[in-house]
C-alpha cells in the first residue's frame, strides 16, 4: 500500500456537511488491489488479535461484530484502514464515529475518509492505519509494543493540542450556543463570533477586561490598601524590600502566626502561610524572595480557602478549595498514599486535567514535621494527612462546590469589592470559617483578587454541583442570545462567480454596511483590496470573518477550496449556486459532472436552516439542490414561464425572474420590477443573457437577506464591468474603427454564454482568440473548437505560455479539430503565442468587427490593446 496524499478538511465538505473534521487519506493498494482480506491467509486473525476493540465497530452489518465479520467473508483493504485509523483514535481516548471509503476513477486507488478531533492526531492514525494492516499483511501481525507506541503518540498529539480547562469551558459553551469560535495565531487568543460582531478572549480575560482592573489586581499590597480603604476586610500586613525589616514587620501585623509571599505571585509559588517561629519566617522569606523583590508579610487567618467567582457583577460560582492531602488507610504509606492518589485519571500534568498530580515540595516536609509524620508513617484509618498548606489545584488542591451555600452579605461584599478594582470577571480569594456566615461576624478575610481566574474547580468539583461557570461569561459578551454572526453570503458555481459575488458585494453596499469579500482576483473589505490573488478558499474566507470591522461576509467559494479543506466557516445565511457545467473535471477526483454537482451543493447545504438557498432553476442539476437543503429556497430564473418557479412563487416561495426585459422579484402573487435589464451596465445593454442570469442571482441574495428594492436597484445601476472593477469579464474597448472583448472565459459553458452576446454582435466581423488551460480534457477543446467555430467568422488559436504538462500545439490542435467537425470551411490559423495572436488579430480588424479575446493573461491583453493608442473603455455599448 502506498499513501498518495493526506487532505484535512476543517469544514462542510464533499462527504459530510455536518461533520467538518475529516480526514482524506488518498490510498493505493497496490498489490492489495484486487485481494479482498479473506484471501489474505491469517488476516483476520491477526487483525483480531492486533485490535480486538475492533468487535465494538458495527458496520454495515448494523451489530457488534459487524464489521469483524465483513473482514472475514472479505472486504477491500481501504475500508479496514478506515476502521482501524478509527480505532485508534478511539484507544487514545479521541472518540470518533465517523468513516467513508470508496474507490476512484483510478482501480486500485480509494479515498479514505475518516474523522478526526485533533488534526495531527488524525493524519498519524491514518498512516499507522496504513502501517498496522501492512504489517498484518505481510507478517501475521502487528507487535503490541508498536501499537502501545502509536497510542501513547496519538495521546500526547492530542493533549498538546488541548486548551486549558478553562478555555475548553468557554468555547464548549460557545459551541452549544451556536457561536463559532477560533484560535487566532498568537497568544492563545480565542475570537468567538465573526467580524465586527466579534469578541475575543484569552484564557477567562475577555476583550473588555480592563487593564487597569488586571494590573491592580496583580499588585496584591495596592488590592489590599484599595480595599480597606473602602473598608473591606482583607489580612492585616505590610511589605518590605530587605530581609532586615522582617522582624519589625511580623511585630507589626501582631506576631505569629504569619505569612510570608511575593507581592505579585500567583500559582501559591513562593508562599509560606501559618508561619509560627523565626528560622520558618527566614526561610519563607527567602522563598518568596526567588519570585519577587517584594514581599508581603501578613497575619495568618485561620480558616478554609474560598474561591468565590464574579462574572459581570455577579456571584456566579463559590467553591471551597481543600489542600492537597491524603486519606490514610491504615495499610499504606504516606508515599504509597500519594502515589495511589496520582493514579486517579482525574489527575493530570499542570492544569490540562479536572485535578492535578499532588508533588511535594519545600512547605510538604515542613507540613508533615508538624503532624508528626513522614513519609514512610502509615497513618491510621480515616485520617486526613495535609501535603500542602495553600489549596492550589495546581499544586494538587481539590474543590468542593459551595454556591448554594455563601451568605447574601458575601455575596454583596463580593461583588462589591470587584467592581472596586474594576473587573469583567474575577475571582477572590476568601479565607473564613464558614462561607455561610457574614465575613465580619467569623473574622474572614479577602486574602486576594485574581484577574483570569481559572473555571476548573467550578466547571469539575472534585465534590458537588458542577456550575456552567463560561455560560455566565457567554451571556456577558453575547446578551439576549446573540450568536455573535455576521451575514454569510457564499456563492458557487462553474461560471459566474466572481462576477455575481462582486455585483452583489456591491449591491449590498448600498445599506451603507461594511462589505468584506472574497473573488478570484482577491480579498477585499469595504472599497480596499486586502491581499491580490485568488482567494476563493477558506483561509481567505477566515481573513474576512476575522475581521473587527466587516458587518457582511461575501464569499466566493471555488470547488478547489471545498475539496482541499471544505467551507471555511460552519453556515451560511445564504448560498448560491449560479450553476453547475462540465469543468475541471478528472481533477481532486471529482471525475464526473454528478460528482461536481455534488461538490458545489455543499454551498448550497451548509445553510442555515431559516437561510435561504439561492438556485438556478433554469439550471437541473442546480434545482434539485432544492431536495439536499434544509434552508429555503429562492429560485431564479431567464424563463418568465417556468413551471418549477411558478409552482414555486404560488406556494408563498420567492424567486427573480426576467421578464419582459425587466429582472423582477416574484412572491405569491406580486410581481416587484427592479429594473429594465439594458438599464444595467453590466448586462452590455441586455444583450449578455449569462449576465443578466448573473444580476438575478445577485439580487435575490440581497433580495431575500432584506437588502431593499431601492437598494438593489441602486446597485445594479452603479456597477459597472470595467476592467478595474471586474478585470477579464467582457472588458469591452472601443478602438475607434472597430471593438475588442476581453473575456476569461474558460470552458465550455462560458464560451456557450459569450457567444449568445457575440452572435448579438450584428454590425461588422467576430473575429476570436481563443484557447485554454492546459490542464483540461481533450475533449473541452474539441468542444471549445465546435463553439468557436459557430460564434466566430475567424479563428486564431492560440496556447497559454504555461501548458499545464501538455505537449506545446496539442490543445490547439484539438481546438481546429473541433472547429473543422463544425465547419469544415471555417476559416482559422493557429498562432500558439498568445502575444503574437492577440496583435495579428487586432491588426486585422476590419471596420465595425469585433475582436474577442479570451486570453491567458488579462493584463496582458488589456496591455496590448492598450498600446493600439485612443482607446476607450465601453461599459455600456449602444
Ligand atoms: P492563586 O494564584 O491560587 O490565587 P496566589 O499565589 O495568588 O494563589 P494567594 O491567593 O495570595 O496566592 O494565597 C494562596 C492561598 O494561601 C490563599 O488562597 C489562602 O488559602 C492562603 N493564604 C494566603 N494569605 C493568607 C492569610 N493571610 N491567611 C490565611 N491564609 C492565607
Ligand atoms: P473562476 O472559476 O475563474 O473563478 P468565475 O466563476 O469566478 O470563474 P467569472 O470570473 O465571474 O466566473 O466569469 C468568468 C467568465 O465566465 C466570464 O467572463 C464569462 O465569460 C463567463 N460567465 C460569467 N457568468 C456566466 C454564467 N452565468 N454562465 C455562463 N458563463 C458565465
Ligand atoms: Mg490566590
Ligand atoms: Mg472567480
Amino acid at each position: 500500500m502506498r499513501i498518495l496524499k493526506i487532505q484535512t478538511l476543517r469544514g462542510p465538505n464533499y462527504w459530510s456537511i455536518r461533520r467538518h473534521k475529516l480526514i482524506v487519506m488518498r490510498l493505493d493498494l497496490e498489490n492489495l488491489a484486487e485481494t479482498p482480506s479473506n484471501q489474505i491467509p491469517g488476516f483476520y486473525e491477526g487483525l483480531v488479535e492486533a485490535l480486538p476493540s475492533l468487535e465494538g465497530h458495527y458496520c454495515s452489518p448494523g451489530c457488534r461484530g459487524g464489521f469483524l465479520m465483513r473482514v472475514k467473508e472479505g472486504t477491500m483493504m481501504g475500508h479496514i484502514v478506515e476502521h482501524v485509523a478509527l480505532e485508534l483514535q478511539e484507544l487514545a481516548g479521541m472518540h470518533v464515529g465517523f468513516g467513508r471509503t470508496r474507490e476512484t476513477a483510478t482501480p486500485g486507488i480509494f479515498q479514505v475518509v475518516i474523522e478526526y478531533l485533533n488534526e495531527e492526531a488524525g493524519r498519524y492514525s491514518a498512516r499507522a492505519a496504513v502501517r498496522l494492516c501492512q504489517s498484518i499483511v505481510d507478517r501475521g501481525r502487528y507487535p503490541k509494543a508498536e501499537l502501545d507506541q502509536d497510542i501513547l503518540d496519538l495521546q500526547d498529539l492530542w493533549r498538546e493540542s488541548s486548551l486549558g480547562p478553562s478555555t475548553e469551558a468557554i468555547v464548549k459553551e460557545a459551541e452549544r450556543r451556536g457561536i463559532p469560535w477560533t484560535q487566532l495565531s498568537a497568544r492563545f487568543l480565542i475570537q468567538l463570533g465573526y467580524g465586527v460582531n466579534q469578541k475575543r478572549m484569552q484564557a477567562t480575560m475577555t476583550g473588555n477586561t480592563g487593564i487597569l482592573g488586571v494590573e491592580l489586581a496583580c499588585d496584591k499590597e495596592a488590592t489590599k490598601r484599595i480595599l480597606a480603604a473602602s473598608g473591606a476586610p482583607v489580612p492585616k500586613g505590610t511589605v518590605i524590600n530587605f530581609f532586615d525589616d522582617l522582624e519589625e514587620a511580623i511585630e507589626y501585623v501582631g506576631g505569629y502566626p504569619i505569612v510570608i509571599k511575593p507581592s505579585d505571585g500567583n500559582h501559591g509559588r513562593g508562599i509560606t502561610i501559618d508561619i509560627r517561629e523565626w528560622d520558618e519566617a527566614e526561610a519563607a522569606y527567602e522563598a518568596a524572595r526567588l519570585i519577587s523583590r517584594s514581599i508581603i508579610v501578613e497575619r495568618y487567618y485561620a480558616g478554609r480557602d474560598h474561591r468565590v467567582l464574579v462574572v459581570n457583577g455577579k456571584v456566579v460560582a463559590v467553591a471551597e478549595r481543600v489542600p492537597a492531602h491524603v486519606v490514610g488507610d491504615g495499610r499504606s504509606t504516606i508515599a504509597q498514599l500519594i502515589e495511589e492518589t496520582n493514579q486517579d485519571p482525574n489527575r493530570g500534568e499542570g492544569h490540562d486535567n479536572i485535578l492535578t498530580k499532588i508533588e511535594l515540595d519545600r512547605s510538604s516536609y515542613q507540613l508533615l514535621e508538624r503532624q508528626g509524620l513522614t513519609l514512610k508513617s502509615v497513618p491510621p484509618k480515616g485520617t486526613i494527612c495535609y501535603l500542602r498548606a495553600t489549596a492550589n489545584l495546581s499544586t494538587g488542591g481539590s474543590a468542593i462546590d459551595r454556591t448554594d451555600e455563601i451568605h447574601p452579605e458575601n455575596v454583596w461584599l463580593a461583588q462589591r469589592v470587584v467592581k472596586i478594582i474594576g473587573l469583567d470577571i474575577a475571582g477572590l480569594d476568601i479565607v473564613t470559617t464558614d462561607i455561610s456566615r457574614p465575613l465580619r461576624e467569623v473574622d474572614g478575610v479577602i486574602v486576594e483578587v485574581n484577574a483570569a481566574p481559572g473555571f476548573r474547580m467550578h466547571v469539575a468539583p472534585s465534590q458537588g454541583i458542577p456550575r456552567n461557570v463560561a455560560g455566565a461569561v457567554m451571556d456577558m459578551l453575547f446578551p439576549h442570545e446573540q450568536s455573535g454572526r455576521i451575514p454569510i453570503l457564499s456563492v458557487t458555481g462553474t461560471n459566474g462567480k466572481t462576477t455575481t459575488t462582486r455585483l452583489l458585494a456591491h449591491i449590498y453596499k448600498q445599506t451603507g454596511k461594511v462589505i468584506g469579500y472574497t473573488t478570484t482576483d482577491g480579498t477585499y473589505i469595504g472599497e480596499y483590496l486586502v491581499e491580490s490573488g485568488d482567494n476563493t478558499g477558506p483561509q481567505s474566507a477566515h481573513v474576512i470573518l476575522e475581521d473587527p470591522t466587516v458587518e457582511v461576509a461575501v464569499l466566493e467559494t471555488a470547488r478547489g477550496g471545498i475539496l482541499r479543506s471544505g467551507l471555511g466557516f460552519d453556515l451560511a445565511n445564504v448560498g448560491v449556486v449560479l450553476n453547475v457545467s462540465a469543468d475541471h473535471l478528472g481533477i481532486g477526483d471529482i471525475d464526473t459532472i454528478e460528482q461536481l454537482a455534488n461538490l458545489k451543493s455543499v454551498v448550497a447545504e451548509a445553510v442555515f436552516p431559516d437561510g435561504y438557498a439561492v438556485l438556478n432553476a433554469d439550471d437541473h442539476r442546480v434545482a434539485a439542490m432544492a431536495q439536499k437543503t434544509k434552508a429555503n429556497i429562492a429560485y431564479f430564473t431567464m424563463n418568465p414561464d417556468a413551471e418549477l418557479v411558478r409552482q414555486h412563487v404560488q406556494q408563498g416561495g420567492v424567486a427573480a425572474v426576467y421578464e419582459n426585459g425587466y429582472l423582477s422579484i416574484v412572491k405569491g402573487d406580486w410581481t416587484h420590477r427592479i429594473e429594465r435589464a439594458e438599464n444595467i451596465p453590466l448586462t452590455m445593454g441586455g444583450r449578455a443573457g449569462f449576465m443578466i442570469a448573473n444580476a438575478l442571482a445577485a439580487s435575490l441574495a440581497a433580495f431575500v437577506q432584506d437588502v431593499t428594492i431601492e437598494q438593489i436597484r441602486a446597485g445594479l445601476k452603479t456597477f459597472r464591468a470595467s476592467v478595474s472593477q471586474t478585470p477579464g469579464r467582457m472588458n469591452l474597448f472601443n478602438l475607434g474603427k472597430y471593438h475588442a472583448l476581453v473575456d476569461y472565459a474558460h470552458n465550455p459553458a462560458s464560451y456557450e454564454a459569450l457567444g449568445s452576446f457575440v452572435r448579438n454582435w450584428t454590425t461588422g466581423e467576430r473575429i476570436g482568440v481563443v484557447g485554454g488551460p492546459g490542464d483540461r480534457r481533450d475533449e473541452d477543446f474539441v468542444t471549445l473548437g465546435k463553439l468557436s467555430a459557430e460564434i466566430f467568422d475567424y479563428i486564431i488559436v492560440k496556447e497559454d505560455d504555461d501548458t499545464r504538462g501538455r505537449l506545446r500545439g496539442s490543445a490547439a490542435d484539438l481546438i481546429t479539430n473541433g472547429i473543422t467537425q463544425v465547419n469544415p470551411n471555417c476559416p482559422y490559423e493557429s498562432v500558439l503565442d498568445e502575444t503574437t495572436a492577440i496583435n495579428k488579430a487586432l491588426d486585422m480588424a476590419p471596420d465595425n468587427s469585433l475582436v474577442v479575446i479570451l486570453p491567458e493573461s488579462v493584463s496582458r491583453a488589456i496591455k496590448l490593446i492598450k498600446l493600439r493608442g485612443l482607446v476607450t473603455e465601453e461599459v455600456q455599448p449602444q
